[in-house]
Protein backbone atom coordinates (compact mmCIF):
# COMPACT_ATOMS: atom_id res chain seq x y z
CA UNK A 1 0.00 0.00 0.00
CA UNK A 2 1.19 3.27 -1.02
CA UNK A 3 1.32 5.91 2.11
CA UNK A 4 0.85 9.20 1.79
CA UNK A 5 0.47 11.37 5.15
CA UNK A 6 0.46 15.13 5.34
CA UNK A 7 0.88 17.99 8.29
CA UNK A 8 -1.74 20.74 8.00
CA UNK A 9 -1.11 24.00 10.25
CA UNK A 10 -3.30 26.27 10.45
CA UNK A 11 -1.66 29.79 10.17
CA UNK A 12 -3.27 31.72 13.35
CA UNK A 13 0.38 32.20 15.06
CA UNK A 14 3.40 30.49 14.44
CA UNK A 15 4.68 26.65 15.12
CA UNK A 16 5.28 25.68 19.53
CA UNK A 17 6.11 22.41 20.59
CA UNK A 18 2.41 21.25 20.69
CA UNK A 19 2.99 21.73 16.96
CA UNK A 20 5.91 19.92 16.57
CA UNK A 21 5.04 16.93 18.26
CA UNK A 22 2.18 16.88 16.09
CA UNK A 23 4.43 17.38 12.95
CA UNK A 24 7.11 15.25 14.51
CA UNK A 25 4.61 12.23 14.71
CA UNK A 26 3.33 12.42 11.18
CA UNK A 27 6.69 12.87 9.51
CA UNK A 28 8.35 9.61 11.22
CA UNK A 29 5.33 7.96 10.51
CA UNK A 30 5.31 8.96 6.71
CA UNK A 31 8.86 8.12 6.47
CA UNK A 32 9.38 4.91 8.70
CA UNK A 33 6.78 3.81 6.36
CA UNK A 34 8.65 4.64 3.24
CA UNK A 35 5.50 7.19 2.55
CA UNK A 36 5.08 10.43 0.99
CA UNK A 37 4.67 13.67 3.66
CA UNK A 38 2.30 16.50 2.31
CA UNK A 39 2.19 20.27 3.90
CA UNK A 40 -1.00 22.12 3.18
CA UNK A 41 -1.52 25.02 5.26
CA UNK A 42 -5.00 25.60 6.30
CA UNK A 43 -5.75 28.89 5.67
CA UNK A 44 -9.49 28.67 5.08
CA UNK A 45 -10.24 31.53 7.73
CA UNK A 46 -8.88 34.40 6.29
CA UNK A 47 -10.17 36.85 9.00
CA UNK A 48 -8.34 34.51 11.58
CA UNK A 49 -5.39 34.12 10.02
CA UNK A 50 -2.11 36.21 11.25
CA UNK A 51 -0.13 37.76 8.87
CA UNK A 52 3.12 36.20 8.13
CA UNK A 53 2.14 33.23 9.87
CA UNK A 54 1.97 30.92 6.81
CA UNK A 55 5.49 31.41 6.01
CA UNK A 56 6.83 31.69 9.18
CA UNK A 57 5.15 28.44 9.96
CA UNK A 58 6.98 27.42 6.38
CA UNK A 59 10.28 28.30 7.75
CA UNK A 60 10.64 27.23 10.49
CA UNK A 61 9.72 23.45 9.70
CA UNK A 62 12.52 23.88 6.96
CA UNK A 63 14.52 24.72 9.95
CA UNK A 64 13.67 21.67 12.17
CA UNK A 65 14.68 19.77 9.20
CA UNK A 66 11.28 18.69 7.76
CA UNK A 67 11.54 17.79 3.95
CA UNK A 68 7.46 17.42 2.22
CA UNK A 69 7.12 16.15 -0.97
CA UNK A 70 5.10 17.93 -4.01
CA UNK A 71 4.24 21.69 -3.60
CA UNK A 72 2.83 23.71 -0.68
CA UNK A 73 -1.49 22.92 -0.80
CA UNK A 74 -3.06 26.33 0.11
CA UNK A 75 -6.49 26.10 1.23
CA UNK A 76 -7.26 29.87 0.56
CA UNK A 77 -7.20 28.39 -3.27
CA UNK A 78 -9.25 25.82 -3.11
CA UNK A 79 -13.14 26.94 -2.55
CA UNK A 80 -14.01 25.74 -6.06
CA UNK A 81 -13.24 22.16 -4.55
CA UNK A 82 -15.03 22.95 -1.55
CA UNK A 83 -18.31 24.18 -3.37
CA UNK A 84 -18.12 21.29 -5.57
CA UNK A 85 -18.33 19.05 -2.36
CA UNK A 86 -21.25 21.29 -1.00
CA UNK A 87 -23.01 21.31 -4.42
CA UNK A 88 -22.79 16.99 -4.48
CA UNK A 89 -24.15 17.21 -1.33
CA UNK A 90 -27.27 19.51 -1.68
CA UNK A 91 -28.01 17.24 -4.51
CA UNK A 92 -28.15 14.13 -2.26
CA UNK A 93 -30.16 16.10 0.04
CA UNK A 94 -27.43 15.60 3.43
CA UNK A 95 -27.30 19.25 3.66
CA UNK A 96 -29.89 21.66 4.26
CA UNK A 97 -29.70 25.74 4.57
CA UNK A 98 -29.76 27.54 8.12
CA UNK A 99 -30.43 31.34 8.38
CA UNK A 100 -30.78 31.29 12.44
CA UNK A 101 -28.49 33.58 13.93
CA UNK A 102 -26.12 31.79 17.00
CA UNK A 103 -28.25 33.61 20.14
CA UNK A 104 -31.31 32.21 18.58
CA UNK A 105 -29.44 28.89 18.60
CA UNK A 106 -28.26 28.79 21.90
CA UNK A 107 -31.35 30.62 23.04
CA UNK A 108 -33.96 27.55 21.81
CA UNK A 109 -31.61 24.43 22.09
CA UNK A 110 -32.44 21.76 24.37
CA UNK A 111 -29.69 19.70 24.65
CA UNK A 112 -25.71 20.59 25.08
CA UNK A 113 -23.56 18.72 22.77
CA UNK A 114 -19.89 18.21 23.87
CA UNK A 115 -19.11 21.54 21.61
CA UNK A 116 -21.83 23.65 22.91
CA UNK A 117 -25.68 23.87 22.03
CA UNK A 118 -26.89 20.97 19.43
CA UNK A 119 -28.54 22.98 16.44
CA UNK A 120 -32.79 21.97 17.19
CA UNK A 121 -33.00 21.37 13.38
CA UNK A 122 -35.48 24.58 12.89
CA UNK A 123 -34.30 25.65 9.94
CA UNK A 124 -34.63 21.50 8.86
CA UNK A 125 -38.98 22.33 9.78
CA UNK A 126 -39.07 25.48 8.57
CA UNK A 127 -39.22 27.54 5.50
CA UNK A 128 -36.11 29.87 5.64
CA UNK A 129 -35.79 33.14 5.21
CA UNK A 130 -34.90 33.79 1.49
CA UNK A 131 -33.69 37.45 2.25
CA UNK A 132 -30.99 35.87 3.99
CA UNK A 133 -27.80 34.07 2.80
CA UNK A 134 -27.90 30.77 4.42
CA UNK A 135 -25.49 28.83 6.60
CA UNK A 136 -25.47 24.99 5.47
CA UNK A 137 -25.30 22.52 8.02
CA UNK A 138 -24.87 18.67 7.40
CA UNK A 139 -28.03 16.47 8.36
CA UNK A 140 -25.99 14.01 10.71
CA UNK A 141 -27.63 10.62 10.67
CA UNK A 142 -28.89 8.65 13.08
CA UNK A 143 -26.27 6.30 14.27
CA UNK A 144 -22.58 5.64 15.90
CA UNK A 145 -20.00 6.20 13.97
CA UNK A 146 -16.84 3.42 14.56
CA UNK A 147 -13.36 4.08 13.97
CA UNK A 148 -10.11 2.25 14.81
CA UNK A 149 -7.74 4.69 15.93
CA UNK A 150 -4.30 3.42 15.40
CA UNK A 151 -2.76 4.51 18.80
CA UNK A 152 -5.87 4.90 20.74
CA UNK A 153 -8.08 1.53 19.85
CA UNK A 154 -12.03 1.51 19.07
CA UNK A 155 -13.76 4.55 19.14
CA UNK A 156 -16.99 5.91 18.61
CA UNK A 157 -19.35 8.96 18.67
CA UNK A 158 -22.76 9.38 17.98
CA UNK A 159 -22.44 12.74 16.44
CA UNK A 160 -26.20 13.74 15.76
CA UNK A 161 -26.56 13.57 20.25
CA UNK A 162 -22.88 14.53 20.92
CA UNK A 163 -22.60 17.28 18.28
CA UNK A 164 -25.83 18.22 15.90
CA UNK A 165 -26.46 18.93 12.83
CA UNK A 166 -22.90 21.16 11.56
CA UNK A 167 -21.85 24.00 9.66
CA UNK A 168 -20.25 22.77 6.90
CA UNK A 169 -20.58 26.56 5.30
CA UNK A 170 -21.03 29.39 7.13
CA UNK A 171 -23.39 32.58 6.03
CA UNK A 172 -20.56 34.47 5.39
CA UNK A 173 -19.20 32.38 3.17
CA UNK A 174 -16.25 30.68 4.52
CA UNK A 175 -16.59 26.63 4.30
CA UNK A 176 -15.99 24.57 7.21
CA UNK A 177 -12.40 23.03 8.56
CA UNK A 178 -14.40 19.56 8.77
CA UNK A 179 -15.23 19.89 5.25
CA UNK A 180 -11.88 21.45 3.67
CA UNK A 181 -10.05 18.53 5.41
CA UNK A 182 -11.96 15.47 4.23
CA UNK A 183 -11.94 17.07 0.07
CA UNK A 184 -8.17 18.20 0.39
CA UNK A 185 -7.41 14.74 2.07
CA UNK A 186 -9.25 12.77 -0.48
CA UNK A 187 -8.20 15.05 -3.63
CA UNK A 188 -4.34 14.71 -2.58
CA UNK A 189 -4.64 10.91 -1.54
CA UNK A 190 -4.22 10.93 2.03
CA UNK A 191 -3.96 7.38 3.42
CA UNK A 192 -2.84 8.52 7.05
CA UNK A 193 -3.63 11.01 9.02
CA UNK A 194 -1.48 11.19 12.22
CA UNK A 195 -2.31 14.58 13.99
CA UNK A 196 -2.81 16.12 17.76
CA UNK A 197 -6.06 14.48 19.95
CA UNK A 198 -7.27 17.62 20.10
CA UNK A 199 -8.70 17.02 16.78
CA UNK A 200 -10.24 13.55 18.07
CA UNK A 201 -13.50 14.71 18.27
CA UNK A 202 -14.02 16.25 14.54
CA UNK A 203 -12.69 12.69 13.25
CA UNK A 204 -16.36 11.37 13.32
CA UNK A 205 -17.69 14.00 11.32
CA UNK A 206 -15.19 13.93 8.93
CA UNK A 207 -16.36 9.90 8.31
CA UNK A 208 -19.49 10.99 7.88
CA UNK A 209 -18.54 13.43 5.16
CA UNK A 210 -16.96 10.89 3.70
CA UNK A 211 -19.47 8.49 3.17
CA UNK A 212 -21.46 11.10 1.95
CA UNK A 213 -19.28 12.23 -0.73
CA UNK A 214 -18.09 8.93 -1.50
CA UNK A 215 -14.53 9.03 -0.30
CA UNK A 216 -12.11 6.03 1.29
CA UNK A 217 -10.97 6.91 4.75
CA UNK A 218 -7.43 7.32 5.65
CA UNK A 219 -6.73 5.34 8.69
CA UNK A 220 -6.40 7.92 11.71
CA UNK A 221 -3.74 8.15 14.54
CA UNK A 222 -3.67 10.48 16.91
CA UNK A 223 -1.24 11.61 19.36
CA UNK A 224 -1.26 13.34 22.99
CA UNK A 225 -1.72 16.89 23.37
CA UNK A 226 0.86 18.75 25.04
CA UNK A 227 -0.13 20.87 27.77
CA UNK A 228 1.39 23.33 29.76
CA UNK A 229 2.14 23.86 33.65
CA UNK A 230 -1.34 25.05 34.05
CA UNK A 231 -2.47 21.83 32.37
CA UNK A 232 -3.75 24.02 29.29
CA UNK A 233 -3.20 22.64 25.91
CA UNK A 234 -0.19 24.22 24.28
CA UNK A 235 -1.81 26.69 22.17
CA UNK A 236 -2.09 30.31 20.71
CA UNK A 237 -5.21 31.08 22.84
CA UNK A 238 -3.07 30.17 25.95
CA UNK A 239 -0.21 32.19 24.26
CA UNK A 240 2.45 28.83 24.01
CA UNK A 241 6.00 30.12 23.00
CA UNK A 242 7.11 30.49 19.67
CA UNK A 243 9.48 27.26 18.54
CA UNK A 244 13.03 28.64 18.50
CA UNK A 245 15.15 28.42 15.44
CA UNK A 246 18.20 27.68 17.53
CA UNK A 247 19.23 24.80 19.53
CA UNK A 248 16.98 22.58 16.84
CA UNK A 249 18.12 19.12 17.95
CA UNK A 250 17.07 19.95 21.42
CA UNK A 251 13.75 20.77 20.72
CA UNK A 252 13.39 17.82 18.39
CA UNK A 253 14.89 15.78 21.32
CA UNK A 254 12.00 16.83 23.27
CA UNK A 255 9.67 16.05 20.73
CA UNK A 256 10.67 12.76 20.75
CA UNK A 257 10.83 12.31 24.06
CA UNK A 258 7.28 13.39 24.49
CA UNK A 259 6.10 10.60 22.43
CA UNK A 260 8.02 8.09 24.56
CA UNK A 261 10.80 7.02 21.56
CA UNK A 262 13.82 7.71 24.20
CA UNK A 263 16.12 9.51 22.44
CA UNK A 264 20.00 8.81 23.80
CA UNK A 265 21.42 11.75 25.53
CA UNK A 266 23.93 12.53 22.29
CA UNK A 267 21.37 12.81 20.15
CA UNK A 268 20.87 16.79 21.52
CA UNK A 269 24.24 17.60 20.37
CA UNK A 270 23.80 15.97 17.10
CA UNK A 271 22.83 17.61 13.86
CA UNK A 272 19.19 17.48 12.85
CA UNK A 273 19.72 15.27 10.23
CA UNK A 274 21.35 12.17 12.37
CA UNK A 275 18.04 13.42 15.01
CA UNK A 276 15.81 12.88 12.29
CA UNK A 277 17.57 9.51 10.92
CA UNK A 278 17.56 8.19 14.91
CA UNK A 279 13.67 8.83 15.28
CA UNK A 280 12.85 7.44 11.80
CA UNK A 281 14.31 3.73 12.75
CA UNK A 282 13.24 4.16 16.09
CA UNK A 283 9.44 5.09 14.98
CA UNK A 284 6.88 1.87 15.80
CA UNK A 285 6.36 1.55 12.22
CA UNK A 286 4.60 -1.39 12.10
CA UNK A 287 2.04 -0.43 14.36
CA UNK A 288 0.57 2.17 11.92
CA UNK A 289 -0.34 0.17 9.38
N1 LIG B 1 -5.47 22.73 10.58
C1 LIG B 1 -5.78 21.94 11.73
C2 LIG B 1 -5.10 22.53 12.96
O1 LIG B 1 -4.10 23.22 12.83
C3 LIG B 1 -5.32 20.51 11.62
C4 LIG B 1 -6.07 19.75 10.63
C5 LIG B 1 -5.80 18.26 10.66
O2 LIG B 1 -4.69 17.82 10.95
O3 LIG B 1 -6.75 17.54 10.36
O4 LIG B 1 -5.58 22.31 14.05
ZN1 LIG C 1 -31.45 27.39 11.39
Amino acid sequence: MQYIGRFAPSPTGPLHFGSLVAAVASYCDAKANQGQWLLRIEDLDRPREVVGASDDIIYTLQAYGFVWDGDILYQSARSTAYQTALDELKLQGMVYPCTCSRKTITDTAEQKGIEGAIYPQTCLHQTIDLNKTPAWRFKTPDQETRFNDMALGLQSQQVATEIGDFVIKRADGLFAYQLAVIVDDAAQGVTHVVRGADLLTSTARQILLQDALGFTHPIYRHTPIVMNTLGQKLSKQTQAEPLPLDSVSTHLCRAFDFLTLNPPAYLVSATSNDCWEWAIQAWPASSSI
